[in-house]
């Protein structure tokens, strides 16, 4: 927990120092830079057109020098103090300070120039880095600009434009043609259509009338709103999001832990190498300022910045590109397991079908049909769960005024309560076991839902549900990626289950599973899978959060509006569809290509450089060119996982 904390601390100071940055830091550096290259230019002039002594020509180019580094040498100055003495900063110092002094070693040319092209350079790599970082990082929350800062309200018989954050729940926000929806609510007046596509990055239009939830973030395409606003700013649905992708980097993947680890035994190997380099060669003969340049060369090189910015930068690519689809995920772990997916576990209802039933027959055995549809639509009168709501639909008589008390919802069974001071019984068969009533099988295929009152059997109603469009597809589209299991859970009756896993291509199904069976069967799971493969359970997050947060990676459907599902997943799948499961995977897998490809290249370039410094051939010139150019190439490269 101390750890954890700490972690956070660090990256809060992180964010600060990059905000700070950017704020008016770029200006300046970007100024400073070019003073300072200019600078260079006439101290180099000078140094040609007189000819002065070794000291003077120093004070010449100290010029230069200081205007480019002044800040790096004042917080090496600072972190020495503090006891942390390997960081970039200390090391160019060194590096350049070292290459000023060579001058005054007896047979050595002086190398001023090179000290302060190799700081005025460095500056350059750190500008890049500190926006490069800064831009990604808000480039995530700006590619889903969801989040409109001011929002047009009714109040006082008018309509005002106020901060977003200032909107009361209860208030009445009017939402315009071409304008994003502000806030969750209600729509109270006129129909329309909202492009979801920022959220869920599906293009389809969603038709919306009075009464109907809408929810932040999108775009009203045709008609005025008028919405009454059910959640305040900061628990609306566009705010949980972002707040969700911009905490995203704080789960660290194990790349990023490894290359932090790699660069904090690495830096010190170098620096030790460079001592020695500096120190033994001359013991043997060896020119001192020859081989001191090569050590300094050593220290520039051995600048960690490529390294540390190559592999969290396409992480934060790959989580913005995902974001982009519709797939928010909460972490670059994840994006790491899910490149190894190897089982994926379905729930039946709501994940891989609609989730909306259809009653389809009615047969009840000792009341009339309506009768039985009454009852149960009266039992499910409150219920969320998407049986009840199909109960509630088919029951289309006028209210008589029955009264419903002491519901009691039992998850996997069903659900009990009096009426009219009877108790009644709706669910499937374990719930008919429970309250002793003598149930029997129907021939329909479909969901089957038993009525009893007290014991007694009064019949059943089918129900069907609809297996969505692209559930093949995606389970074919796994499949076609290497995944080797893919498994569907449900709490449903087994002919259903069978009827569903067949025509899906499903390699297994276990069906009549009470939300606690199915916690055991992920870990049966889990216990079989390889190795090496990750398991990931998706869900609905309706009564599943348990298996969600036990699987690897919890992977939550359609939780457009719903909190819980946000708050129990590992990622979250915007739109309802099982098939973007697949496309994460890829995304996973490309941005894990581009982390390597940048760990490698950087580690690469920075061997090849520390070679050609310790056998001469390589110039203080290369040895920055390289840090620096392998900085700008892994961001750059890192920009792919965006797209
Ligand atoms: P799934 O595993 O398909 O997501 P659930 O675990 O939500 O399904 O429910 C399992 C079974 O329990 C359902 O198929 C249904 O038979 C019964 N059931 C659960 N809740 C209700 C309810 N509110 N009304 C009627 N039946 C219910
Ligand atoms: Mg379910």
């Amino acid at each position: 927990m101390a750890h954890e904390h700490h972690e956070h601390h660090e990256h809060h100071e992180h964010h600060e120092h990059h905000h700070e940055h950017e704020e008016g830091g770029v200006k300046e550096s970007l100024i400073r830079i070019i003073a300072s290259a200019l600078l260079l230019a006439v101290a180099v002039i000078i140094e040609h057109k007189l000819n002065l002594p070794t000291w003077q020509l120093l004070l010449v180019y100290l010029v230069p020098y200081l205007v480019a580094g002044w800040d790096t040498l004042k917080e090496a100055a600072e972190s020495l103090s503090h006891g942390e003495a390997l960081d970039e900063n200390f090391l160019m110092s060194i590096a350049t300070i070292g290459a000023l002094c060579i001058g005054f070693l007896p047979g050595a040319e002086s190398q001023f120039p090179e000290a302060v092209f190799v700081m005025l350079f460095f500056q350059v790599g750190e500008l890049f880095e500190g926006l490069a970082e800064g831009r990604s990082r808000r480039s995530i929350a700006h590619l889903m600009d969801i989040r409109p800062d001011t929002a047009q309200v009714e109040r006082d018989g008018g309509v005002v434009t106020v901060a977003s954050q200032d909107v009361k729940v209860g208030e009445t926000v009017v939402v315009v043609p071409g304008a994003k929806v502000p806030m969750d609510g209600v729509v109270t007046e006129g129909s329309s259509t909202l492009d979801t596509s920022a959220l869920t990055g599906e293009s389809v239009p969603r038709n919306i009338a009075s009464g109907d939830e809408i929810i932040s973030g999108c775009v009203n395409l045709s008609g005025v709103l008028r919405v009454k606003v059910t959640k305040e700013f900061g628990e609306s649905t566009a705010s949980k999001i972002l707040e969700l992708v911009e905490n995203a980097s704080q789960n660290k993947s194990r790349s990023e832990h490894f290359i932090t680890r790699f660069a904090r035994v690495y830096t010190p190997i170098v620096v030790a190498a460079a001592v020695l380099l500096a120190i033994v060669p001359p013991l043997f003969g060896g020119n001192f300022a020859t081989w001191l340049y090569r050590a300094l060369m050593f220290l520039v090189v051995s600048c960690p910045c490529a390294l540390v910015i190559s592999v969290p930068l396409a992480f934060f690519g790959g989580i913005g590109g995902a974001s982009r689809r519709g797939i928010l995920v909460k972490g670059s772990n994840y994006l790491e397991a899910l490149a190894r997916l190897d089982t994926v576990v379905f729930d039946k209802t709501g994940t891989l079908t609609e989730g909306v039933f259809e009653v389809t027959a009615v047969h009840p055995e000792i009341v009339e049909e309506r009768e039985l549809l009454h009852l149960a639509a009266h039992v499910e009168s409150l219920s969320t769960h998407p049986i009840a709501a199909s109960l509630r639909a088919a029951y289309t008589d006028p209210d008589d005024g029955c009264s419903v008390e002491n519901i009691e919802e039992i998850s996997g069974k069903g659900i009990s309560a009096v009426i009219n001071g009877r108790k009644v019984f709706v669910g499937n068969s374990a719930m008919m076991e429970l309250c002793g009533a003598k149930w029997h099988p129907c021939e329909k295929t479909g969901t089957i839902v038993h009525v009893a009152m007290d014991s007694d059997y009064l019949g059943h109603i089918v129900i069907s549900d609809r297996v969505k469009a692209d559930a093949a597809e995606a389970v074919s589209a796994l499949k076609a990626l290497g995944v080797a299991r893919t498994v569907m859970l449900t709490g449903d009756h087994e002919d259903v289950a069978k009827a569903v896993a067949g025509s899906l291509g499903l390699d297994g199904y276990y069906s009549q599973l009470l939300p606690a069976d199915k916690v055991g069967k992920v870990e049966e799971l889990l216990a079989t899978k390889s190795d090496s493969g990750a398991l990931a359970f998706v869900g609905d997050g309706i009564n599943d959060a348990p298996v969600l947060s036990r699987a690897d990676i919890g992977i939550a459907m359609g939780a457009l509006g719903s909190d819980a599902a946000i708050e129990a997943a590992d990622i979250v799948l915007m739109d309802d569809k099982p098939s973007k499961i697949a496309d994460a995977v890829k995304i996973a897998r490309r941005t894990l290509r581009i982390a390597r490809e940048n760990t490698w290249f950087a580690i690469g370039v920075k061997m090849l450089v520390l070679i050609l410094a310790a056998a001469g051939v390589a110039t203080m010139w290369m040895a920055v060119f390289a840090d620096v150019g392998v900085t700008v190439l892994a961001v750059l490269n890192s920009m792919r996982a965006l797209r």
